[in-house]
């Protein structure tokens, strides 16, 4: 149960009244209201909710639904290094200016191009503003993504960068 007064969830709250209003109110806030006696509902109807309620309600809801979202996760897309030197190329720097852009030793970057070297985040965000690319995709956990599906996702990147 949640007190309408200070909104904390309790194990049992009490009917009072508070200037003139019915409220559900925990042990510590009930102290604030007089008994409410109970005269204008009927009983065994349901107790309407109030306006409170329903938006601790609505915002209990709200935060659930962030939990599911969280249990989203984003990985790195799986030929990055392919899309760094596509990207790379398409704006015509070579490794070297390049790295010199973004303060990174030339190695590392080559590195990165050839697959194999996997950026850090730091560096995953440093490539993806200087080069205006998206190195990371969504992955739902608990769903499986299928190869094909992976490869059109890395078609599309490419043609979006290739389109720049
Ligand atoms: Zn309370």
């Amino acid at each position: 149960m949640i007190c309408e007064m200070c909104g904390k969830e309790v194990p049992v709250t009490k009917p009072m009244l508070v200037e003139g209003t019915k409220l559900s109110l925990c042990q510590n806030c009930a102290r604030f209201g007089d008994e409410y006696k109970g005269a204008n509902t009927t009983p065994g109807a349901p107790v309407p909710k109030t306006v409170i309620e329903e938006r601790l309600q609505r915002r209990e809801r709200r935060m659930q639904t962030k939990d599911v979202y969280s249990a989203t996760t984003w990985e790195l897309v799986e030929d990055y290094g392919t899309v760094v030197r596509e990207a790379r190329e398409a704006k015509g720097m070579d490794i070297d200016e390049f790295a010199k852009s973004i303060l990174e030793r030339r190695g590392i970057i080559a590195r990165v191009e050839a697959n194999d070297l996997v950026p850090d985040d730091k560096m995953i965000h440093k490539l993806e503003k200087a080069l205006n690319i998206t190195l990371k995709e969504e992955v739902q956990s608990g769903s499986q993504v299928g190869g094909s599906g992976k490869k059109s996702e890395s078609m599309t990147l490419s043609n979006f960068i290739r389109k720049e």
